[in-house]
Order: C-alpha cells, then structure tokens, then sequence
C-alpha cells in the first residue's frame, strides 16, 4: 500500500514546453552565453528568480552563503511545492581561503514521542500511505530556518535582513506561477489545507500556470523572519501554531511539544570524503546517505576502465547499476542518524572495502543477489528497508572569493504534508524512515525513534582536481534517485569529459538495491534496454523524477549547469543565464 501511494508520488508529471519561467525582471536566456563563464561568482538554483536573487546578493558583495539564503527564500516561493522554511537541509562549504570543508547538518527531527510505531496501526501493520504523508505525523522539526541563521552566522557578510528582501518582494508584488507549480498543485497537491487550499486552489481550481499570485502571508511571515531571527518559529507564536496544527491534524495527529521545537540544532557533520582515480570527493555524512553512498557507487567502479568504455557502451551503464545496486543495499542497511545508531563511516568508505565489494561486479553478467556488505565495524545482524519519495532543490554559490555553498533542501512530498503555519508548507519528512522498524526481529537502523532525525538522499558533493581545486560542485532533487544522478554526472564529467551540463542531461539507470533497474525513458539509454538485458540485467523504461544543478570549474572560471528536464539556471554575476538545450522529451515526466 505505501509502495503503491509512492508510486503515485513519483509517477509522471506532464509538464509544457516551456521550462524557463519569464519573469518581467529576469533577464532573458537567449540573450546568455554558456561559455567561458566567469570567475566572479555564479548562482544555479531549480527556478532563475531564484538565482537572480542570490545574484543579486553576490552583486552587493555577499558570500556563496548570502547567495544560498536568499536563493532558498525565493524557492520557497517560487517552488513551494518542492522546499521551503516548514522543511531541512544539508550543506557543504567549501571555504577558498583554507580549503577547509564543514558541512551541517539541519534535517527535520522527530518529537520526542516518536517510537517505532509510529506509522503502524493496531494490527501492527502499516498505515495507509495516504495517512503516513499527508498527516499530522509526517512533519518534524523544521530545519532549513535554523540552518540559514547558523550558516549566516558563521559565513554571511551581508545583514541578515537584507536577505529576505528579494522573497519578501516576490511574495508581496506577486510572482508568475510556473507550469511545475501547477502540474504540482494538479497532479500531487490535492491534500493541502487551510490557508493553503484558499491560496493554492481559488475556486477548487489549482492556480493556473502564468498567473499572479499574492502571498501577503508569507511576506508578513518572512518580514518578521527578517526582523526577529527564527525565534517566532521555534521559540514564539509560529512554533505554538504548528504544534497545535499538527496535533489537531485530521489525519494521524501528532505528539508535537513546543520543547521538540525549542530544542532543535542544527548539528556540525564530519564530511565524507574519498578519492574516485585522481579526484578527492566530498559530501555530507549521516543521517545523509549521499556522501557514502556516492563515493562508494564511484569507488568500486575505479578498477574498471570507464573511459575506454565511454557513455555509449552498454557494459558501462550495466557497470553502473551493478555498483549501484552494492552501494543502495548497504546505504539501506547501516546509514542513520549517526546520534542513535553507530553507522560503521570508516568502514562502509573504505578503500580496501570498497575493492572488496567491486569484486562482485562482472562485466558480462548481473549480481544474483544482492545483500548489504560486512564493513568493518558493521553491527552483528543488519535489517534494511528504504523507501524514497519526492520535493526537493539543490542549488550551488559561488561567491567572487570562491567560497562554494553546495547545499539541497527539501520538503519531502510535494507541499508537504499539505498542512501551512503562516503561510510555510509543513514538511513531510519523517516516512523517510523505515517504517517497518524490524526485519525478522533485528532493528532497522533507520527506524522511529523519538528525537532523531531521518536518513536521507540528499547528496550535496564538492569535487576536488589533483591540485587540490574545486572541480565541480553539484547535488539533486529526486528521492533516493538522487545518490544515482550525482553519481553518474560524475562519472560523465570526470571519466568521460563531459560538460557538467551534459553529463547531468544523460540519461540515468536506476538500480535501488534491487534486481529490478529503471532506464530513464525518452534518453539514449532506452536503445541500450535489449543489450544490458543480455547481461543479466532485469530493465525496464520508466519515467524518473531528476533535477540535478551545479557549478564547475573550467581553466579557472566558472560554468553553470542546471537540469534541463527542470526549469533550473545557472546565472553568473552578469545575469547571463547558461545557455540550457531543453529536448522536447526531457519534460515529459520529469518532476522532482
Ligand atoms: N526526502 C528525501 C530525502 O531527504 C528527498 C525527497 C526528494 O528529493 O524529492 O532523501
């Protein structure tokens, strides 16, 4: 039953052809060069407004970090159905100066009531998926808010304030509704309530695309933001207000305190980082499954030749899965919130381990089972479920110093779990964990526990050339497709030579940790389907819901690259938008 509601989630989403959204202020695509790029800073975010607005913030001489904020405020109103205040993140800086990493952690936590039951009924079993993402019980603790004022904090230049302003204008002077927000509204945003049913569907109609839309609400809500810091959200009358809104929620109320949202950090990670041949590469730890799992799709396709083999052979993507497939069952098993469960970081990222697990990829023929791996200082016995879903954006900064801000954030579901406190969508984060808490009586390490947070897709990444300078900057929206689109660009940019642009435009196959494996349809790989099923592979065509978005480093300079099945950009300090070829097919079926 949840397998199936996901499904619904993921299915497709037809979306017109148009992908850029013209806004009167933003400067126009065709009038943009793609290359060389520039070296001043440079903004790629799933919306243009969204960039100009942290290019606007770069103009004034803030940081990649005043970029990221005020990029995300814009999404959340632009893209609302995708990330926002009411959900979490993950970053990753990289810092030009000392070439130091850090990266935080601000993923949505549980109440303190949580347990292991908390998405089953009385019989034990499941509840319906409809009521595990749409209710009171789906949300935890907002992070995104409490990461932007700790990331300011740490790396801001600019005045806090000065961050809101181009969302706080967007809100009040009204924006053009874009065809994703409508086809989201349409096809996934059925269930959202109160202030958000009146806004998002007048007249039980969903906003249509092109038209203006107010959202006085919100630029009251992001005004006080502005004024007060986060407090009003986690300490003041918005903390109040969710609570109530969660526990009075007519699906699966909640056990929310205001203590749960009073106590909320945002917590400094340990980055993850490895070398895939020449390149060091770096993302974000548990409760993120990306930097692990990425790396570890990378590193046991380091002994085969991926170059000689390129992009249009067959044994190359089948490679792909099969690695894959490896590193999906052991993210399922061991990766947590590493605050309630060891995850064994050294031992799932090790070299040696790593080669180990590569030896079970053949060239000629498909795993026939394919189990979590043994790395040292894994728990005796391992359970392991994992489900993904979708609402998510990724964005990258750069700032005329170099610093990077690499950073995705996300909702979950679309809208949410439909529920909104002043005017912010409620994220539905908590069914990322496994919801069946044990497997033949040995405990997920992912399952309900009060307080903690849920693992997560997220795979903000920061490439790294020999010389120890940046190479790329990327990250996804997608569910768990996620770790896989980072991982094949990388695989693109770094083996086959590809623009970071293209090598987000491949095709993906998807191989979860199962026989089963998704090839994106309307791309190349789905002339590949009859030859990677003559090595074993069980394929099929699909849509997939990918949007990927980076920044890379070419002789020094800059280029951008953003998705071209989304309405993403890159802009530079200019406002000269990389140029993105939008195939016709690219928009069927995509969302993220
Ligand atoms: N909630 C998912 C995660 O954090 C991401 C959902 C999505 O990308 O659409 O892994």
């Amino acid at each position: 039953m949840l397998r199936r509601f996901l499904l619904a989630l993921t299915g497709p989403l037809a979306l017109s052809a148009c992908a850029t959204v013209p806004t009167a202020e933003s400067p126009r695509p065709d009038a943009a060069a793609s290359a060389p790029g520039t070296t001043q800073g440079m903004v790629s975010a799933a919306d243009p407004r969204a960039a100009e607005a942290g290019i606007a913030m770069l103009r004034k001489g803030g940081s990649a970090t005043d970029a990221a904020i005020a990029t995300m405020l814009v999404l959340n109103i632009v893209e609302p159905q995708n990330s926002g205040i009411g959900g979490g993140l993950f970053l990753v800086r990289h810092d030009s100066e000392s070439g130091a990493i850090a990266t935080l952690d601000a993923r949505e936590a549980a109440p303190a009531a949580a347990g292991p039951d908390w998405f089953l009924g009385t019989d034990g079993k499941p509840l319906p998926g409809r009521e595990i993402y749409q209710g009171g019980r789906a949300a935890g603790v907002p992070g995104a808010l409490a990461a932007m004022a700790e990331a300011h904090k740490r790396w801001g230049k600019l005045p806090w304030a000065d961050l809101f302003q181009p969302a706080i204008a967007l809100a009040r002077d009204g924006f053009v509704v874009s065809a994703r927000m409508h086809n989201g509204l349409r096809l996934y945003g059925k269930h959202v309530t109160g202030w958000a049913r009146e806004t998002y569907w007048p007249a039980g109609e969903p906003l249509a695309e092109g038209a203006t839309l107010r959202l006085p609400l919100v630029a009251n809500t992001l005004e006080r933001f502005a004024k007060e810091g986060p407090a009003p959200l986690y300490t003041g009358d918005l903390a109040r207000e969710a609570v109530a809104a969660l526990n009075s929620a007519e699906t699966l109320p909640s056990k929310m305190t205001a203590e749960d949202f009073a106590g909320y950090t945002v917590i400094e990670r340990d980055p993850v980082c490895g070398t895939y041949r020449v390149w060091r590469i770096c993302g974000m730890g548990p409760p993120a499954s990306g930097g692990i799992s990425v790396l570890a799709i990378l590193k046991q396709l380091e002994r085969f030749d991926m170059a000689r083999l390129g992009k249009s052979s067959p044994v190359a993507w089948h490679l792909i899965a099969e690695s894959e497939r490896l590193a999906y069952a052991d993210r399922n098993a061991y990766i947590a919130d590493p605050g309630y469960v060891a995850v064994p970081v050294a031992g799932l990222t090790s070299p040696h381990y790593l080669a180990e697990r590569s030896q079970l990829i053949s060239e000629s023929a498909s795993l026939q089972s394919i189990e979590a791996g043994r790395p040292e200082g894994a728990p005796a016995k391992v359970a392991s479920r994992g489900w993904a879903d979708q609402g998510t954006s990724s964005l990258t900064a750069v700032d005329a110093e170099g610093n990077i801000q690499q950073l995705t954030t996300t909702i979950n579901g679309y809208y949410g779990n439909g529920i909104p406190v002043g005017g912010i969508m409620l994220n539905n984060e908590l069914p990322d964990f496994d919801i069946v808490p044990q497997k033949n009586g040995i405990p997920a390490a992912n399952r309900v526990e009060g307080g903690k947070r849920p693992r997560s897709s997220l795979s903000p990444t920061i490439v790294y050339a020999p010389d120890g300078s940046p190479r790329i900057a990327i990250g996804a929206a997608g569910g768990s497709t996620i770790i896989a689109q980072v991982a094949k660009a990388l695989v693109g940019v770094l083996d086959w030579n590809l623009s970071a642009q293209d090598a987000i435009a491949m095709g993906l196959i998807y191989a979860p940790g199962t026989k089963k494996a998704t090839v994106e349809e309307g791309t190349e790989l789905a002339a590949m389907v009859p030859a990677l099923r003559a090595l074993g592979e069980e394929v099929e065509v699909g849509p997939l819901g990918l949007k990927a978005n980076a920044i890379e480093w070419v002789d020094g300079r800059l280029v951008g690259a953003a998705d071209p099945r989304s309405e993403g950009v890159a802009m530079d300090i200019a406002g000269t938008i990389t140029q993105i070829k939008r195939r016709e097919n690219d928009l069927n079926g995509a969302h993220d």
